[in-house]
Protein backbone atom coordinates (compact mmCIF):
# COMPACT_ATOMS: atom_id res chain seq x y z
CA UNK A 1 0.00 0.00 0.00
CA UNK A 2 1.28 3.30 -1.27
CA UNK A 3 0.62 5.96 2.30
CA UNK A 4 -0.58 9.01 0.90
CA UNK A 5 1.02 12.54 2.67
CA UNK A 6 -2.04 15.21 2.45
CA UNK A 7 -1.12 18.54 3.60
CA UNK A 8 -4.03 20.69 3.58
CA UNK A 9 -2.28 24.15 4.09
CA UNK A 10 -1.24 23.19 0.44
CA UNK A 11 -3.53 21.02 -1.02
CA UNK A 12 -7.35 21.96 -0.81
CA UNK A 13 -8.62 19.07 -1.30
CA UNK A 14 -6.94 16.74 1.38
CA UNK A 15 -8.89 17.07 4.18
CA UNK A 16 -11.85 15.79 2.04
CA UNK A 17 -9.56 12.90 0.69
CA UNK A 18 -8.64 11.83 4.54
CA UNK A 19 -11.90 12.19 5.37
CA UNK A 20 -13.46 10.02 2.95
CA UNK A 21 -10.84 7.36 3.06
CA UNK A 22 -11.89 6.84 6.90
CA UNK A 23 -15.37 6.57 5.91
CA UNK A 24 -14.12 4.00 3.60
CA UNK A 25 -12.51 1.97 6.68
CA UNK A 26 -9.30 2.93 6.02
CA UNK A 27 -6.64 3.50 8.29
CA UNK A 28 -5.62 7.58 8.48
CA UNK A 29 -3.17 9.68 10.29
CA UNK A 30 -3.55 13.04 11.47
CA UNK A 31 -2.30 15.50 13.85
CA UNK A 32 -3.18 16.52 16.86
CA UNK A 33 -2.52 18.88 19.79
CA UNK A 34 -0.90 16.61 21.78
CA UNK A 35 0.64 13.73 19.01
CA UNK A 36 -0.61 11.90 15.75
CA UNK A 37 -3.14 9.98 15.89
CA UNK A 38 -3.96 6.69 13.87
CA UNK A 39 -7.82 7.11 13.42
CA UNK A 40 -10.24 4.67 12.47
CA UNK A 41 -14.73 4.10 11.94
CA UNK A 42 -15.34 3.78 16.18
CA UNK A 43 -18.07 1.65 15.39
CA UNK A 44 -16.20 -0.35 12.29
CA UNK A 45 -15.00 -3.69 14.31
CA UNK A 46 -12.74 -4.47 11.47
CA UNK A 47 -11.30 -1.51 11.16
CA UNK A 48 -10.52 -1.03 14.55
CA UNK A 49 -9.14 -4.47 14.35
CA UNK A 50 -6.71 -2.76 12.16
CA UNK A 51 -5.25 -0.35 13.87
CA UNK A 52 -4.20 -3.19 16.31
CA UNK A 53 -2.68 -4.85 13.62
CA UNK A 54 -0.78 -2.31 11.90
CA UNK A 55 0.75 -0.89 15.33
CA UNK A 56 1.40 -4.54 16.58
CA UNK A 57 -0.46 -3.06 19.84
CA UNK A 58 -1.16 -5.60 22.42
CA UNK A 59 -4.76 -6.25 22.29
CA UNK A 60 -5.09 -5.43 26.24
CA UNK A 61 -4.45 -1.37 25.52
CA UNK A 62 -7.23 0.47 24.64
CA UNK A 63 -7.86 3.24 22.66
CA UNK A 64 -9.05 6.69 22.78
CA UNK A 65 -12.42 7.61 20.98
CA UNK A 66 -12.01 11.42 19.38
CA UNK A 67 -15.35 13.35 19.16
CA UNK A 68 -15.63 16.37 16.93
CA UNK A 69 -18.57 17.74 18.73
CA UNK A 70 -20.02 17.56 22.42
CA UNK A 71 -23.52 16.06 22.16
CA UNK A 72 -21.22 13.31 20.04
CA UNK A 73 -20.52 12.21 23.99
CA UNK A 74 -23.72 10.44 23.88
CA UNK A 75 -22.76 8.20 20.84
CA UNK A 76 -20.32 6.05 22.73
CA UNK A 77 -20.89 6.72 26.26
CA UNK A 78 -23.51 6.23 28.61
CA UNK A 79 -24.62 7.00 32.36
CA UNK A 80 -22.17 10.40 31.51
CA UNK A 81 -21.68 12.16 35.24
CA UNK A 82 -22.71 15.62 35.46
CA UNK A 83 -18.77 16.18 36.20
CA UNK A 84 -18.14 15.15 32.94
CA UNK A 85 -20.03 17.99 31.25
CA UNK A 86 -18.53 20.67 33.56
CA UNK A 87 -14.77 19.41 32.51
CA UNK A 88 -16.15 19.75 28.59
CA UNK A 89 -16.86 23.09 29.10
CA UNK A 90 -13.83 23.89 30.48
CA UNK A 91 -11.25 22.13 28.92
CA UNK A 92 -12.67 21.03 25.30
CA UNK A 93 -11.43 21.05 23.15
CA UNK A 94 -8.15 20.03 24.53
CA UNK A 95 -5.27 17.34 26.19
CA UNK A 96 -8.15 16.16 28.51
CA UNK A 97 -9.44 12.43 27.97
CA UNK A 98 -12.40 11.10 30.33
CA UNK A 99 -12.92 7.54 31.40
CA UNK A 100 -16.98 7.20 31.14
CA UNK A 101 -19.61 4.11 30.41
CA UNK A 102 -19.01 2.44 26.98
CA UNK A 103 -22.02 2.56 24.85
CA UNK A 104 -23.13 -1.05 23.71
CA UNK A 105 -22.86 0.28 20.02
CA UNK A 106 -18.68 0.89 20.50
CA UNK A 107 -17.08 -2.27 19.85
CA UNK A 108 -15.42 -4.18 23.07
CA UNK A 109 -11.99 -4.18 20.85
CA UNK A 110 -11.81 -0.46 21.10
CA UNK A 111 -11.98 -0.49 24.86
CA UNK A 112 -9.44 -3.77 24.98
CA UNK A 113 -12.85 -5.30 26.48
CA UNK A 114 -13.28 -3.18 29.21
CA UNK A 115 -16.45 -1.91 29.58
CA UNK A 116 -15.19 1.89 29.83
CA UNK A 117 -14.55 4.04 27.00
CA UNK A 118 -12.08 6.61 27.18
CA UNK A 119 -12.97 10.36 25.43
CA UNK A 120 -11.40 13.07 23.70
CA UNK A 121 -11.88 16.14 21.72
CA UNK A 122 -8.91 17.43 20.12
CA UNK A 123 -8.11 21.39 19.41
CA UNK A 124 -6.34 20.81 16.53
CA UNK A 125 -8.03 22.58 13.90
CA UNK A 126 -7.17 19.89 11.11
CA UNK A 127 -8.36 16.62 13.73
CA UNK A 128 -11.25 18.90 14.57
CA UNK A 129 -11.87 19.79 10.72
CA UNK A 130 -11.64 15.60 9.82
CA UNK A 131 -14.06 14.79 12.20
CA UNK A 132 -16.58 16.89 11.29
CA UNK A 133 -16.02 15.56 7.55
CA UNK A 134 -16.28 11.72 8.71
CA UNK A 135 -19.31 13.01 10.59
CA UNK A 136 -19.33 10.21 13.41
CA UNK A 137 -16.49 9.22 16.20
CA UNK A 138 -12.81 8.31 15.58
CA UNK A 139 -10.95 5.46 17.34
CA UNK A 140 -7.28 6.77 17.86
CA UNK A 141 -4.10 6.00 19.45
CA UNK A 142 -0.98 7.45 19.01
CA UNK A 143 0.53 6.77 15.29
CA UNK A 144 3.70 5.14 16.37
CA UNK A 145 4.37 0.96 16.01
CA UNK A 146 3.89 0.20 19.21
CA UNK A 147 7.08 0.64 21.65
CA UNK A 148 8.37 3.86 19.79
CA UNK A 149 7.87 6.67 20.86
CA UNK A 150 4.78 8.74 19.74
CA UNK A 151 4.87 11.09 16.79
CA UNK A 152 4.60 14.56 17.19
CA UNK A 153 5.51 15.52 13.26
CA UNK A 154 4.46 13.53 10.20
CA UNK A 155 7.65 12.48 8.98
CA UNK A 156 7.58 10.60 12.71
CA UNK A 157 4.50 9.11 11.48
CA UNK A 158 5.76 7.71 7.87
CA UNK A 159 9.16 6.39 10.03
CA UNK A 160 6.88 4.05 11.70
CA UNK A 161 3.65 3.28 9.16
CA UNK A 162 4.70 4.37 6.02
CA UNK A 163 3.27 1.56 3.24
CA UNK A 164 0.66 0.13 6.35
CA UNK A 165 -1.92 2.60 6.22
CA UNK A 166 -3.76 5.09 3.73
CA UNK A 167 -2.94 8.17 4.53
CA UNK A 168 -1.11 10.66 6.66
CA UNK A 169 -2.73 14.11 7.17
CA UNK A 170 0.66 16.66 7.47
CA UNK A 171 -0.32 19.68 10.04
CA UNK A 172 3.10 19.99 11.06
CA UNK A 173 4.70 20.01 14.88
CA UNK A 174 2.86 19.11 17.62
CA UNK A 175 1.78 22.13 19.60
CA UNK A 176 2.29 19.93 23.19
CA UNK A 177 4.29 17.17 22.31
CA UNK A 178 2.87 14.26 24.48
CA UNK A 179 -0.25 13.00 25.46
CA UNK A 180 -3.25 14.06 26.84
CA UNK A 181 -4.00 13.76 30.49
CA UNK A 182 -6.14 10.96 31.23
CA UNK A 183 -9.17 11.29 34.32
CA UNK A 184 -11.21 8.62 35.66
CA UNK A 185 -14.60 10.28 36.66
CA UNK A 186 -16.15 7.25 37.37
CA UNK A 187 -13.88 6.47 40.48
CA UNK A 188 -14.23 8.06 43.52
CA UNK A 189 -12.68 10.03 44.37
CA UNK A 190 -11.19 10.90 40.50
CA UNK A 191 -7.96 10.19 39.28
CA UNK A 192 -5.70 10.84 36.72
CA UNK A 193 -4.29 7.51 35.50
CA UNK A 194 -1.76 9.31 33.19
CA UNK A 195 -0.60 12.69 33.61
CA UNK A 196 -0.98 15.38 30.78
CA UNK A 197 -0.91 18.79 29.96
CA UNK A 198 -3.54 19.57 32.25
CA UNK A 199 -3.07 18.87 35.56
CA UNK A 200 -4.88 17.69 38.73
CA UNK A 201 -5.05 21.34 40.16
CA UNK A 202 -6.83 22.32 37.18
CA UNK A 203 -9.04 19.43 37.07
CA UNK A 204 -9.91 19.72 40.86
CA UNK A 205 -10.76 23.49 40.51
CA UNK A 206 -13.59 22.37 38.11
CA UNK A 207 -15.23 19.45 40.06
CA UNK A 208 -14.70 21.10 43.53
CA UNK A 209 -13.06 18.36 45.06
CA UNK A 210 -9.48 16.80 45.19
CA UNK A 211 -8.06 14.62 42.43
CA UNK A 212 -5.42 11.61 43.53
CA UNK A 213 -2.92 10.55 40.94
CA UNK A 214 -2.95 7.03 40.38
CA UNK A 215 0.39 5.66 41.51
CA UNK A 216 1.15 1.93 40.60
CA UNK A 217 -1.38 -1.21 41.51
CA UNK A 218 -3.07 -1.35 45.12
CA UNK A 219 -4.35 -4.61 44.67
CA UNK A 220 -3.27 -5.99 41.34
CA UNK A 221 -5.93 -3.99 39.37
CA UNK A 222 -4.43 -2.02 36.75
CA UNK A 223 -7.23 0.71 35.89
CA UNK A 224 -5.79 1.27 32.71
CA UNK A 225 -4.25 -1.18 31.01
CA UNK A 226 -1.59 0.57 28.81
CA UNK A 227 0.28 1.85 31.53
CA UNK A 228 1.80 -1.51 32.32
CA UNK A 229 3.97 -1.30 28.72
CA UNK A 230 7.42 0.28 28.63
CA UNK A 231 6.36 3.00 26.51
CA UNK A 232 7.51 6.49 25.63
CA UNK A 233 11.19 4.93 25.41
CA UNK A 234 14.20 5.47 22.35
CA UNK A 235 16.44 2.65 21.73
CA UNK A 236 18.94 3.86 23.60
CA UNK A 237 19.13 3.46 27.37
CA UNK A 238 17.52 6.39 29.18
CA UNK A 239 19.34 7.82 32.59
CA UNK A 240 18.21 9.90 34.77
CA UNK A 241 20.83 12.33 36.40
CA UNK A 242 19.67 14.83 39.12
CA UNK A 243 22.83 17.65 38.68
CA UNK A 244 25.51 18.63 36.20
CA UNK A 245 28.25 17.23 38.78
CA UNK A 246 26.44 13.53 38.79
CA UNK A 247 26.17 13.88 34.72
CA UNK A 248 30.02 14.63 34.85
CA UNK A 249 30.72 11.76 36.73
CA UNK A 250 28.68 9.22 34.78
CA UNK A 251 30.64 10.13 32.20
CA UNK A 252 33.96 10.03 33.47
CA UNK A 253 32.03 6.21 34.36
CA UNK A 254 31.80 5.59 31.15
CA UNK A 255 34.10 6.65 28.43
CA UNK A 256 33.37 4.10 25.60
CA UNK A 257 29.49 5.47 25.75
CA UNK A 258 28.60 7.28 22.88
CA UNK A 259 25.37 9.70 24.51
CA UNK A 260 23.81 12.68 24.01
CA UNK A 261 22.52 14.85 27.07
CA UNK A 262 18.79 16.45 27.36
CA UNK A 263 18.82 19.46 29.49
CA UNK A 264 16.71 22.69 30.69
CA UNK A 265 19.60 24.52 31.18
CA UNK A 266 23.34 25.38 30.12
CA UNK A 267 26.26 23.20 31.63
CA UNK A 268 28.44 25.42 33.74
CA UNK A 269 31.16 24.12 31.78
CA UNK A 270 32.08 22.81 28.24
CA UNK A 271 30.95 18.46 28.05
CA UNK A 272 32.33 16.30 25.05
CA UNK A 273 29.05 15.55 24.47
CA UNK A 274 26.44 17.07 22.87
CA UNK A 275 23.77 18.88 24.78
CA UNK A 276 20.43 19.43 23.98
CA UNK A 277 16.98 21.26 24.96
CA UNK A 278 14.98 19.24 27.42
CA UNK A 279 11.16 20.44 27.50
CA UNK A 280 7.70 18.63 26.28
CA UNK A 281 7.33 19.65 22.71
CA UNK A 282 10.54 17.99 21.54
CA UNK A 283 11.56 15.00 23.58
CA UNK A 284 9.89 12.35 21.45
CA UNK A 285 11.74 14.11 18.25
CA UNK A 286 15.13 13.84 20.85
CA UNK A 287 14.21 10.26 21.64
CA UNK A 288 14.07 9.44 17.76
CA UNK A 289 16.89 11.56 17.08
CA UNK A 290 19.09 9.43 19.26
CA UNK A 291 17.80 6.21 17.48
CA UNK A 292 18.44 7.87 13.90
CA UNK A 293 21.86 8.71 15.61
CA UNK A 294 22.76 5.75 16.79
CA UNK A 295 23.51 6.47 19.95
CA UNK A 296 24.38 4.65 23.43
CA UNK A 297 22.32 6.71 26.16
CA UNK A 298 20.27 9.58 26.33
CA UNK A 299 21.47 11.42 29.90
CA UNK A 300 18.72 12.97 30.80
CA UNK A 301 19.77 16.07 33.83
CA UNK A 302 16.47 15.46 36.26
CA UNK A 303 16.42 18.22 38.19
CA UNK A 304 13.43 19.70 40.75
CA UNK A 305 12.15 22.19 38.30
CA UNK A 306 12.11 18.64 35.94
CA UNK A 307 10.27 16.56 38.47
CA UNK A 308 7.63 19.32 39.18
CA UNK A 309 6.36 18.83 35.81
CA UNK A 310 3.93 16.26 36.14
CA UNK A 311 3.50 14.98 32.16
CA UNK A 312 7.25 15.18 31.54
CA UNK A 313 8.43 13.77 34.75
CA UNK A 314 5.95 10.82 34.17
CA UNK A 315 6.96 10.14 30.66
CA UNK A 316 11.16 10.36 31.71
CA UNK A 317 10.89 8.08 34.49
CA UNK A 318 8.91 5.51 31.91
CA UNK A 319 11.37 5.59 29.44
CA UNK A 320 14.09 5.10 31.90
CA UNK A 321 12.62 2.23 33.32
CA UNK A 322 15.07 -0.60 33.02
CA UNK A 323 12.07 -3.51 32.69
CA UNK A 324 8.47 -3.52 31.65
CA UNK A 325 6.60 -3.65 34.26
CA UNK A 326 4.74 -6.55 35.39
CA UNK A 327 1.02 -6.36 36.14
CA UNK A 328 -1.19 -9.01 36.31
P1 LIG B 1 -2.47 6.23 23.20
O1 LIG B 1 -3.51 7.00 22.44
O2 LIG B 1 -1.59 5.43 22.30
O3 LIG B 1 -1.77 7.12 24.14
O4 LIG B 1 -3.23 5.15 24.08
C1 LIG B 1 -4.40 5.44 24.78
C2 LIG B 1 -4.21 5.27 26.25
O5 LIG B 1 -5.38 5.79 26.88
C3 LIG B 1 -4.12 3.82 26.71
O6 LIG B 1 -2.80 3.32 26.71
C4 LIG B 1 -4.69 3.88 28.12
O7 LIG B 1 -3.67 4.19 29.05
C5 LIG B 1 -5.69 5.06 28.04
N1 LIG B 1 -7.07 4.53 27.92
C6 LIG B 1 -7.79 4.36 26.79
N2 LIG B 1 -9.00 3.84 27.06
C7 LIG B 1 -9.06 3.66 28.39
C8 LIG B 1 -10.06 3.14 29.28
N3 LIG B 1 -11.23 2.70 28.85
N4 LIG B 1 -9.76 3.11 30.60
C9 LIG B 1 -8.56 3.57 31.04
N5 LIG B 1 -7.59 4.05 30.26
C10 LIG B 1 -7.83 4.10 28.95
MG1 LIG C 1 0.46 5.33 22.29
Amino acid sequence: MRTLLLDPRRDATALVRAAALVRAGELVAFPTETVYGLGARVFCEACVQRIFAVKERPVDNPLIVHIGVLADVEQVAVAIPEGFWRLAERFFPGPLTVVLRRHPRVPAVVSAGLDTVAVRMPRHPVALELLGLVGEPIAAPSANRSGRPSPTCAEHVLQDLAGSIAAVLDGGRCEIGLESTVLDVLAQPPRILRPGAITAEEISAVLGMPVEYWRGPVQGAVPSPGMKYRHYAPRAAVVLLPSWEALQHWLREHPTADPVVLAAEAPPLALPVPIRPLQPATLYAEFRRSDTEGRTHVLVLYTAAIRSQPALADRLRKAAAQEVESQP
